[in-house]
């Protein structure tokens, strides 16, 4: 009996036996380690064309030279002058600023992983699909600001867009080698953070330390945050939504604690295809830099026998409202999204500075959409420079509504 494999287009697989072209946009950061932890690993099949980070110039020079970088790339030009400094001698080129980051991305690697964190990514995310590249996707913003914009762009140059994170690339894996048209809808799974079993009093009283404390993965305090208010699933529901052309409707979540399985499909004739795994980013991030084949990874192997019960429930939209605004923004669409994404950030950063509550950080997202559609924030964005626009006045409205959301009692 054959085992079927999923349809890989001919030209993908001459792709795959060569050596392989990589550039990473944001090398220092955590998807960027995980990145280069693989990539070290199967050293004789990957070649690095770029690098970049924002402003750590002498560890990004560093992995420069450790993975013979052709062109290392800092977004902060104050950080340059560092950056030459390191790589003399080295004969790899330095650059510095915006320009520089959508250079880095727009060299000729095949492959490119968009790993800057915040707004800093759209454009250099953006210039890596325009040239047609394979873009394992990990920038959130991307997606949430500018996703039929990227996703159009995409097709129009035939660039390839892999999803990093888990859940997205849960679901790639899993419709891998079927129909869309086949799809009925697709799950989310959600840990449900470190408050999913709290009441009401105890999430009200919420401290900083607590929600930072998350269950099974060790990521940034941003996210993390958003993992405790469910905002971050909320977001996962707009990327999903634009990565696979998924109605609203079509997007469900659901709680599941163990992060065992960490995306499900379900099919028309009813079958469920779910894909499972460790909690680790290097399974996820491997699948895209071995796409459409795989390479050995490091992670953790499962023991389903030792977990015993995996356990799912319905998310609760009373204790976690964050949720139910992102799929309102997804529905109002245009540019609720990237207000949406904007405020949060604002509210994350004043509940980590002990400036809000932890439910102001709904709140004062709830405030700033009401006040952006009454100020025609909310918008379709029709370009970069459009989306970083609502993004920036957004940030400003929340920056406005803050002492007033702050000031009330939840
Ligand atoms: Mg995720």
């Amino acid at each position: 009996m054959s085992i079927p494999t999923p349809a890989v287009p001919s030209d993908q697989r001459a792709r795959v036996a060569a050596e392989r072209s990589v550039t990473i946009l944001g090398a220092t950061g955590s998807i960027g380690a995980s990145t280069i932890d693989l990539i070290k690993r199967e050293r004789a099949s990957y070649r690095v064309e770029a690098v970049s980070a924002n402003k750590s110039a002498l560890a990004l020079a560093a992995l420069a030279r450790e993975l013979n970088a052709r062109f290392a790339a800092v977004g902060d030009p104050a950080a340059y002058g560092e950056l030459k400094e390191a790589l003399a001698g080295s004969g790899i080129e330095a650059g510095a600023g915006e320009s520089a980051l959508i250079e880095a991305a727009q060299r000729p690697a095949q492959w490119v992983i968009g790993a800057i964190t915040g707004a800093a990514g759209l454009k250099p995310t953006l210039a890596a699909a325009e040239r047609g590249a394979i873009v394992a996707i990990a920038n959130k913003e991307t997606l949430v600001c500018a996703g039929s914009l990227f996703m159009r762009r995409a097709a129009a140059s035939g660039a390839t867009v892999l999803p990093v994170d888990s859940e997205h690339n849960a679901l790639f894996q899993a419709m891998s080698g079927s129909r869309r048209e086949d799809v009925r809808r697709v799950i989310l799974t959600a840990s449900g953070g470190p408050f999913r079993t709290a009441s009401a009093a105890a999430i009200r009283a919420a401290t900083p330390e607590q929600a930072l404390k998350h269950p099974n993965w060790t990521m940034g305090p941003k996210v993390t945050i958003d993992s405790a208010t469910l905002m971050n699933k909320g977001l996962e529901v707009i990327e999903a939504h634009h990565l696979f052309a998924l109605a609203p409707s079509e997007i469900d979540v659901l709680v599941h604690p163990q992060s065992i399985v960490h995306g499900l499909v379900e099919f028309r004739d009813g079958s469920l295809i779910a894909q499972l795994g460790s909690p680790d980013m290097r399974i996820p991030i491997a699948h895209c830099l071995a796409w459409p084949t795989r390479i050995s990874g490091p992670a953790q192997r499962l023991d389903l026998a030792r977990h015993g019960t995996l356990v799912f429930e319905n998310p609760d939209l009373e204790r976690f409202p964050a949720l139910a605004l992102a799929r309102r923004a997804l529905e109002a669409g245009g540019g609720a999204p990237t207000v949406l994404n904007a405020a949060n950030e604002v509210a994350v950063a004043a509940f980590l500075g002990r400036g809000l509550r932890f439910l102001g950080i709904a709140a004062l997202v709830e405030a700033t959409l009401a006040a952006a559609a009454r100020r025609g924030l909310t918008r379709e964005p029709t370009s970069i420079e459009d989306a970083l626009g609502v993004d920036h006045d957004s940030r400003l409205l929340a920056d406005e509504l803050l002492p007033e959301i702050a000031a009330k009692a939840f």
